[in-house]
């Protein structure tokens, strides 16, 4: 009887706790929320973070806050969302590398498909393929061909194992037949400066951080990884034109909550998101940076958990193949 008591007072408990954190979420949100960036300040992520986070403060009536949690490709930043507190005040703005580091890990500090819950996507972004300026080769078969017989010294940043930057460099790599030496950062806002310094040779990163240089002529760039070339970079070819098409690859962002955050939130976050991709300043800032918004049909629960398991499916044969992991 001592038992049955116990159980029953513990599932009325856990019912009441349900019932008072879908209560809380009624009024949600009462206070500012934090948005995790899962790499450094200044860098691709960041940006369309922060562009996007400002709009939906709007819509919520809270202010976001960004926090900046880089390192290890963007695990350590996904982890601290997934041991967040699930209340809708700790959220996560993370892209492809979700998916891509559920295979390059052999040990993940969470559970991908069951440590968040989704809000929606926000954008798809193409990679650029980058050299320091002053690198002679002036296009994508003489930069192969100095890649070549450079091996043993050509440098290429990323942002840790797990970033876009490393899928792409690894798509490069694979292309090519050769591996180069890389060099990881915590971000590849800090990777730019070290490229504009020249301190390392190339960087594949998304046209939300390189699209300015790129226009300055501050930075050597040879394809864009989108199928179709970009309005605001209409001289830079495709990597199909310039004859890498495995090299085809477009960098998406969701949304994400820690796994038990009250249904009633998300919902809120999500028609948040709608708002916010339909803001015409983030509209004209994403096209400028060579990206356009995610369709609203897209920014949803829905279409990021099945475009989240989708490229976990897609990348994993491909990371298998390049025999690339991390402990
Ligand atoms: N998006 C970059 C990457 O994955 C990292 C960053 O945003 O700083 O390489």
């Amino acid at each position: 009887m001592k038992i049955l008591n116990a159980v029953l007072g513990a599932t009325a408990l856990a019912a009441l706790s349900l019932f008072s954190a879908s209560a809380n979420a009624q009024g949600y949100p009462e206070r500012q929320i934090t948005m995790v960036v899962p790499f450094s300040a200044g860098g691709p992520t960041d940006t369309v973070t922060r562009l996007v986070a400002e709009s939906m403060s709007k819509d919520l009536g809270q202010q976001i806050i960004v926090e900046n949690v880089g390192g290890a490709g963007g695990t350590l930043g996904a982890a601290r969302v997934a041991n967040a507190e699930p209340d809708g005040y700790t959220l996560l703005l993370h892209h492809i590398g979700m998916a891509t580091s559920a295979t390059l890990y052999r040990k993940l500090p969470y559970d991908t498909l069951n440590a968040f819950e989704y809000v929606g996507l926000v954008t798809e972004v193409p990679m650029t393929l980058l050299a320091r300026k002053d690198m002679e080769a002036t296009d994508l078969k003489g930069l192969i061909d100095y890649a070549k017989a450079n091996q043993d010294k050509v440098t290429v940043a990323n942002a840790g194992i797990g970033a876009a930057s490393h899928l792409c460099g690894m798509l490069f790599m694979s292309a090519i037949e050769t591996s180069l030496v890389t060099v990881p950062y915590k971000g590849t806002g800090p990777a730019m400066t070290d490229l504009l310094g020249g301190q390392v040779d190339i960087m594949c990163d998304q046209t939300t951080n390189t699209t300015k240089q790129i226009q300055a002529g501050t930075v050597k760039a040879y394809a864009v990884t989108s199928p179709e070339r970009l309005d605001v970079l209409k001289d830079l070819p495709t990597v199909k034109e310039a004859g890498l098409p495995q090299m085809e690859v477009g960098i998406w962002h969701g949304i994400y909550a820690p796994k038990g955050t009250p249904k009633e939130a998300i919902d809120k976050l999500s028609k948040a998101l709608q708002v916010a991709l339909k803001d015409p300043n983030v509209a004209a800032r994403f096209v400028e940076l060579g990206t356009k918004p995610s369709p609203e049909a897209d920014a949803t629960p829905e279409a990021l958990k099945a475009k989240l398991e989708g490229e976990i499916a897609r990348w994993k044969p491909v990371i298998e193949a390049a025999g690339q992991y991390a402990d």
